[in-house]
């Protein structure tokens, strides 16, 4: 199948044929149409599947076949609202939206914390068609007034889970309850748990429901390894790795904040060029390092699973996980990252005596075992017991540590360890053992309670915002 017979408008097919897309993925090829009906959809698709332009080629037709709107104000009134959990994914889609409707006289803008609200304020009374924003300065806008939605007649959530794990619900529905209520709804999710069923359910109408890739199931096109090693080797592996294969856009996985920074100092005093992007880094520092990483002037960009989220890099030949993540389903996200769109990449993983609970709890959710792999010189001592894991930095990093994200499972949002800021939490392995495989995509059941209650707490170090 071509893009042509998806009858989309001859502006945009000109536009991804320059950017050199000939087929349509799996996700393009269902999601397309569905939009282009004009009706609701819940798609489980993961990051790397092509999704994004998946909703926004056909939102762009809808909308250049549709006469432009004015607000009261006269300014020209936004029709379309895509809420993500962070600034960098929200930028990606933003700059996918400018890329697909180059062709077209849309205008969109982009809308996150961390910079000045006035040139936003300006952008919006000149007027957008599009606006991406994360939930949380949206919020700002529309309690300062400077934003009109009454004209929002599609709404997109992109990686819906993300914003329930990241404590975005409340927000979400604030902004849910000022929206048009006649519109179309599409939630994407890469994982469906309860609560993202809750608010589908609340919030759909008899959805089209697509599904590529079954979740959980990592990219095939990934190679992925396990290197057993000891904890105290694993910054001197990989050193190792990096060197002996002379890697380049290595995109490596720290559990903490801290722990990102420090990793990043040792690699570049081993001579990689390496930096760390994480909550805690200004708006300006997130995005020099991930430019210079997409320009390949930075051979390694360290980074913790929330500020990872949304970057996309073509073709992402290496991720390492230097720690294992402490939620199963942050592994499939993080391998997500490489072999995207058909290509191929290598995920390697570094595990100590630890994280042996970890592992199990990851080839269980994926249903399948991981090969290990030794290398020579870093055989790890046999004899090692496992200790407890630091689930949180250690200060350090300029304040709050990580965030336990034990949130993101049954019961984890009101645990005491997800409330405070500073202090250290050690907890044991075993603590992140998971809840099994129990997350699979359903369809929203018809009669079921309406939007969930809530409960999910915001995130520290203010993301989304
Ligand atoms: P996404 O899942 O939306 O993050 O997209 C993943 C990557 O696939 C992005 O870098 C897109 O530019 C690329 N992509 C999306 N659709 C296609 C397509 N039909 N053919 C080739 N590449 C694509």
């Amino acid at each position: 199948m071509s893009f042509n017979e998806l009858g989309l408008a001859e502006p945009l097919l000109r536009a991804i044929a320059e950017l050199g897309y000939t087929t349509p993925t799996p996700i393009q090829r269902q999601a397309i149409p569905a939009v282009l009906a004009g009706g609701d959809l819940l798609a489980g698709a993961q990051t790397g599947t092509g999704k994004t332009a998946g909703f926004t080629l056909p939102i762009l037709h809808r909308l250049s076949n549709t006469a432009q709107q004015r607000t009261a104000s006269g300014a020209l009134a936004i029709r379309t609202l895509i809420l993500t959990p962070t600034r960098e994914l929200a930028a990606q889609v933003e700059q996918s939206v400018r890329d697909y409707g180059r062709y077209t006289k849309l205008k969109s803008m982009v809308m996150f914390g961390g910079v000045g609200i006035n040139p936003q304020i300006d952008q919006l009374r000149r007027g957008v068609d599009i606006v991406v924003a994360t939930p949380g300065r949206l919020l700002d806008h529309m309690q300062q007034g400077t934003i009109d939605l009454s004209h929002i007649s599609i709404l997109v959530l992109d990686e819906a889970d993300r914003m329930l794990d990241m404590g975005f619900i409340r927000d979400i529905k604030k902004i849910l309850a000022k929206l048009p209520s006649q519109r179309q709804n599409l939630l994407f999710s890469a994982t469906f748990s309860d609560e993202i069923k809750d608010l589908a359910d609340g919030l759909l109408n008899a959805p089209a429901l697509i599904e590529v890739a079954r979740r959980n199931t990592t990219a095939e096109t990934v190679d992925q390894k396990v290197h057993p090693v000891d904890r105290d080797k694993k910054r001197e592996l990989l050193t190792h790795l990096i060197k002996e294969h002379n890697w380049f856009q290595v995109l490596v996985f720290t559990r903490t904040k801290h722990g990102a920074n420090r990793l990043a100092e040792q690699l570049t005093r081993d001579g990689i060029p390496s930096l760390a992007i994480h909550g805690n880094k200004s708006q300006s520092a997130r995005t020099r390092a991930l430019a210079e990483f997409k320009d390949a002037t930075l051979q390694v960009l360290v980074a913790t699973d929330i500020a990872a989220r949304g970057i996309d890099i073509d073709q992402l030949p290496h991720v390492v996980n230097y720690d294992l993540p402490n939620v199963p389903e942050d592994y499939v996200h993080r391998i997500g990252r490489t072999g995207r769109a058909g290509a191929t990449g290598e995920a390697v993983s570094l595990v100590c005596v630890d994280e042996h609970e970890m592992l199990s709890g990851i080839e269980k959710l994926i249903k399948r075992q991981l090969p290990r792999e030794v290398i020579a010189g870093f055989e790890p001592d046999p004899t090692a017991r496992p200790q407890p894991i630091q689930l949180r930095s250690n200060g350090g990093a300029g304040g709050g540590g990580q965030r336990q994200q034990q949130g993101r499972r049954g019961g984890g949002a009101s645990s005491p360890h997800a409330k405070g800021a500073n202090a250290s939490v050690a907890a044991p392995a075993r603590r992140a053992a998971p809840a099994g495989p129990s997350r699979g995509p359903r369809p929203p059941q018809a009669g079921a309670a309406g939007a969930t209650g809530g409960g999910a707490r915001r995130s520290s170090g203010g993301r989304g915002r």
